[in-house]
């Protein structure tokens, strides 16, 4: 029988908060949460005449003059080797120029501006350009296929979309007729040997005629600014409207989720197509004045590894998907490298298994941070933090500004539920300043995410006697088998502890008795190979660790899990193919590595 990992660790990673260095922002968590005020936060951003606040003017100019002008805003590395700095004094002026071109163009404030394009420089001056224009940004995935494009295009009247002559030619031309809003297709450099498209421009040429200076558009806080399409792990995505004032808790979130001080190097893994990598992989490190690091090129774990090592990263935002992946790539990849100047590690987007806190643990001396939120929240609201302990496997306290609840839907209404360890929906009184203002098209749709001032957001989760957050599914995903409720992050979790099992993912099959039965898809770590033997052992660990009603009846073995685009893993395709139903919207699946 192979040896099963450490899994009798210690059920908490305790911290010595008063020796961190530099001192984290959230050291006194009870008190900041006490005094904490979003009216404070917003007034240490710089607003504008009116009460008008604009995130791109935020992230881009905040520090573009004074003694940070020449500090690097971003650190590109291209796919090729290429290594480019970019100053915030640089990164003022380019997005001035782009704001410029595109009013030059006749784009007008509350316009449409779609973004698809790869991690490259444009893609951010763009997107904080538009901005600072007024004009609203909806980032695109640009692995999306042109069905996926033209139908988010069309939903949300795009006006302008910013691409490359590569993506256009491949993704875009096939479906430009069926996208009637679509005047101006700007070509971050140029077309290239192909024609310009209709309605297309050279990018490079308007930018290098536009000037370099802007008066940014004076956005009133509740006006839209964003429009982020949810990851479509659970059905069709939904568009989800954010305002410029969810900058403010961009702000807030950067200084005490991932505890940003100015002198450091922040990596977020996500790209700006998922609203992870808008939020936290361009505007929150850009207003806090940091370094961040942007990577064209897709996961590899060697590259990854490098990457944390020469630029000396010392605050790194990844997701669950890419951790299991590294750990799949086994400890001798990473023993190859140093990663002296990493201080913190957080993660977002999928349960964090309490393996992969303590793989952080043993290859970077770092645990993992868990931390919760949902395109709709717009900003991190539940987070394992710097300075206070861990319990591997919750996804930590709410934030300052955040309160948070457990409730039983009841009548059209709520009951909270005040018993710890009980289950319940995860709820969050509505609020802050990120909190999605719509779902696209769909008042309804929004208006039913909300009982009073709560805003219910769909997941299961538990909450401890010391106030930690315990996911248990999503409210889709639970498996109600012989009268009881299973989470399939539990399942999955304690699958993931045998050292064969790089990923699991777990559904409920219909049983005519149970109700439901708990049906598991594993893959394997390279040097594990699939069999019966292997099966059963599996079965026996999981009924060890679970007990038999929680435990997975069947397992079966999959070369890989299907999962979105942002990494998540697509539990209703797993139950679909199961059970032979159709497999719904699959526009954000990954396609099979
Ligand atoms: P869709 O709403 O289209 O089905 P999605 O919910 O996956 O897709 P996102 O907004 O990208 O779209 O993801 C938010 C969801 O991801 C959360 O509601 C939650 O279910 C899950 N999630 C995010 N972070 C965590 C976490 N730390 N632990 C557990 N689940 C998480
Ligand atoms: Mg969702």
């Amino acid at each position: 029988m192979a040896d099963i990992a450490r899994i009798d660790r210690p059920p908490r990673i305790s911290k010595d908060a008063a020796s961190l260095r530099p001192k984290p922002h959230l050291l006194d968590r009870a008190a900041i949460r006490e005094t904490f005020r979003w009216s404070d936060a917003r007034r240490q951003l710089a607003g504008m005449t009116n009460n008008g606040l604009n995130i791109g003017a935020e992230a881009a100019d905040r520090h573009a003059h004074g003694t940070r002008a020449d500090h690097p805003a971003i650190i590109w590395l291209g796919v090729d080797g290429a290594r480019q700095v970019i100053t915030y004094a640089e990164l003022h002026r380019r997005s001035n120029r782009f704001a410029n071109a595109i009013t030059s163009l006749g784009l007008k404030r509350g316009d449409r501006l779609f973004l698809l394009a790869p991690r490259i420089p444009a893609l951010y001056v763009a997107a904080l350009g538009a901005l600072k224009a007024g004009v609203v940004v909806s980032p695109l995935f640009s692995a999306f296929g042109p069905e996926p494009i033209a139908t988010r295009m069309n939903l949300g009247g795009g006006r302008a979309l910013l691409t490359t002559a590569a993506l256009y030619a491949r993704k875009v031309a096939p479906v430009h007729g069926q996208i009637a809003t679509l005047e101006h297709v700007l070509l971050a450099g140029g077309a290239g040997d192909a024609p310009l498209p209709p309605g297309g421009h050279d990018l490079d040429a308007l930018l290098s005629q536009a000037a370099e200076d802007f008066a940014t558009v004076a956005t009133r806080p509740d006006e839209m600014a964003l429009l982020h399409f949810t990851s479509g792990t659970t059905g069709k995505p939904k568009g989800a409207l954010h305002v410029h004032e969810a900058v403010v808790a961009h702000y807030a979130t950067g200084l005490y989720a991932l505890d940003l001080h100015p002198e450091d190097v922040f990596w977020c893994t996500a790209d700006p197509g998922w609203v992870t990598g808008m939020s936290y992989g361009i505007v929150a490190p850009l207003v806090h004045g940091v370094t961040m690091i942007v990577d064209e090129a897709e996961f590899d774990p060697q590259r990854w590894y490098r990457i944390l090592q020469d630029e000396q990263v010392t605050v790194w935002y990844t997701a669950p998907t890419a951790i299991r992946m590294l750990m799949k790539a086994g400890a001798e990849v990473a023993s190859e490298f140093r990663f002296e100047q990493l201080r913190f590690i957080a993660s977002v987007g999928e349960p964090l298994n309490p393996q992969a806190v303590w793989w952080g643990q043993d290859i970077f001396g770092l645990p993992i941070h868990d931390n919760w939120w949902q395109t709709e929240t717009g900003g991190i609201m539940i987070a394992n933090t710097v300075a206070q302990d861990i319990k591997p496997g919750s996804m930590g306290l709410p934030l300052p500004g955040i309160e948070a609840f457990v409730v039983q839907r009841r009548n059209g209404g709520v009951d909270v539920v005040e018993k710890p360890d009980t289950e319940g929906e995860l709820a969050l009184r509505a609020g802050w300043p990120s909190m999605f203002r719509g779902y696209l098209n769909d008042d309804e749709r929004y208006r039913k995410c909300f009982v009073g001032d709560l805003y219910l957001t769909g997941d299961l989760v538990k909450c401890d006697a010391d106030g930690y957050y315990w996911f248990v599914g999503r409210a889709d995903d639970v498996i109600k088998s012989a009268g009881h409720l299973i989470g399939p992050f539990e399942v999955e979790s304690a699958l993931m502890e045998h050292p064969a099992v790089a990923e699991a993912g777990v559904i409920g099959k219909p049983d005519p008795v149970l109700g439901e039965t708990v049906k598991a898809f594993v893959s394997l770590k390279p040097g594990f190979s699939e069999s019966d033997e292997l099966r059963r052992e599996l079965l026996g660990h999981a009924r060890k660790r679970l007990g038999p009603s929680v435990a997975p009846k069947e397992i079966d073995f999959a070369r890989s899990l299907p999962r979105t685009r942002s990494g998540k893993i697509m539990r209703r395709l797993l139950k679909a193919r199961e059970l032979g139903l159709p497999e719904g919207d699959t526009s954000t699946l990954e396609a099979d590595k």
